[in-house]
């Protein structure tokens, strides 16, 4: 007998049907003699339904309501998928975040999970039933409900086989697997068979978001088996060939390049004429750290006259107006321009063969020269190279560095 959580994404859930989809599956690893809990996310389109009607009452609204709202898409889920599985004979119930409890930080619409106390969740399993928990949400050691951030049902899924110990973890989505690109870009994107924590951790935090970042660290962390199948393939988890998150060792044949990925979350704030004096970077970031503003790309220029700088960085555009306030109230900033722009992409190349390769930034580089596509910004680490493009050419971008890395699918019509 094995231990394994099934999480189920919103389109998977989009509807009653869809729902009975999912609980057939349930049934059929329940039926292999398996102990099953499964996670569900809210039905496809009502979390962005929420958080609009949030934004209507007020923009900047209070995050414990937000959150108290958006959290509220997955109790439905998760009462529809018990009463689907009900109907098939099997002994089931649903978890809120606080009836499991999942407790987590008061870092409101960004949450971390702190704790699980597992013993809710083993007696319903020694009984023979299948707990259903709604993803994405949890509960603070004060009361308040609280949110993992936009896609977090997976991080729910993998904490809790963390907690449970489970044997698998497996993320049902609407694609059959990790592609080296979005394949609803690049048609001729290719699915990996397996793919490392190391690389998927990358390729989900610049972009692939077809596992929630934190998903994939926990799971690395705590060594759980992951993998990512789809709702709509006839097969359920073992028989999948899905696409496994797996440890570097376990992959032999190392790719230089495994991913493309994009992401057009970000905008960029240009200051102009900084003072050019020791302490400036961290009388600026410090305050913005602060806020909780969580600056990603950041590239100081040469001061041509010893006295002042330009800087450039990145920050989540949801934060872009916010980070304007904090640098406006900032006294060493007096007199500076700056400049806040939108239409900016970001586009990576991931792969764990990189670091002992070279040459594989030049070639990035020069695909998007003969391309025309201008640079705004560079960083690497040892895995990923990122660059900063005008937002209108992402596609193209994303396309010609997937061929130029050889990832299209060969042998396509
Ligand atoms: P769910 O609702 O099941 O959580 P998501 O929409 O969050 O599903 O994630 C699945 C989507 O991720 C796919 O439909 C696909 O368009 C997108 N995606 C982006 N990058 C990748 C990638 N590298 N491999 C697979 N899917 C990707
Ligand atoms: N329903 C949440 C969202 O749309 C969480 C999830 O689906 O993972 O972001
Ligand atoms: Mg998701």
């Amino acid at each position: 007998m094995s231990r394994i959580v099934l999480k189920f994404g919103g389109t998977s859930v989009a509807d009653p049907n869809r729902i009975e989809n999912a609980a057939d599956k349930v049934q059929a690893e329940v039926k292999r003699g398996n102990q099953v809990i499964v996670v569900v996310s809210a039905m496809a389109g009502v979390t962005n339904q929420l958080v609009d009607y949030c934004q209507q009452i007020d923009p900047g609204c209070d995050a414990k309501e937000y959150d108290a709202v958006v959290a509220s898409g997955e109790q439905v889920t998760s009462g529809l998928m018990a009463l689907a599985l009900q109907k098939r004979g099997l002994n089931s119930r649903s978890f809120s975040g606080w009836q499991v409890p999942m407790i987590c930080n008061d870092q409101h619409g960004r949450a971390r999970i702190d704790d699980i106390p597992a013993e809710n969740l083993e007696n319903c399993l020694k009984k023979n039933c299948v707990a259903v928990v709604a993803g994405f949400q949890g509960i603070t050691k004060s009361g308040r409900i609280t949110t993992l951030g936009r896609g977090g049902s997976d991080t729910t899924a993998v904490a809790l086989a963390a907690a449970v110990q489970a044997d698998r973890c497996d993320i049902y989505t609407d694609v059959d697997g990790v592609y080296t690109t979005d394949p609803r870009m690049v048609p001729l994107a290719r699915k990996l068979n397996k793919v490392s924590y190391e690389e998927m951790l990358e390729m989900a935090a610049l972009g692939a978001k077809v596992l929630h970042p934190r998903s994939v660290e926990l799971a690395m962390a705590w060594n759980v088996p992951l993998q990512v199948l789809s709702s709509f393939n006839p097969q359920i988890g073992s028989d999948s060939p899905g696409t496994m998150i797996v440890s570097e060792e376990d992959i032999m044949e190392k790719q230089i390049v495994n991913g493309v990925t994009f992401t057009r979350n970000e905008a960029k704030i240009t200051l102009l004429s900084v003072p050019d004096m020791p302490g400036i970077a961290a009388s600026i970031f410090a305050p913005l750290g602060a806020a909780g503003i969580n600056v990603d790309v950041i590239v100081q220029n040469v001061s041509p006259d010893g006295k002042t700088t330009d800087m450039t960085f990145t920050v989540p555009k949801g934060d872009a107006a916010r980070t304007k306030e904090v640098l406006e109230s900032l006294e060493p900033l007096k007199g500076t321009q700056i400049r806040v722009s939108n239409d900016i992409a970001k586009i990576s190349i991931v792969g764990i063969g990189m670091s002992s390769h070279t040459g594989v930034a030049q070639t990035m580089f020069t695909t998007l020269a003969e391309n025309k596509i201008n640079i705004l910004a560079i960083t690497t680490s040892e895995i990923k190279v990122s660059v900063l493009i005008d937002e209108k050419f992402t596609e193209l971008a994303v396309r010609e560095l997937h061929k130029a890395f050889d990832l299209d699918q060969k042998n396509v019509g």
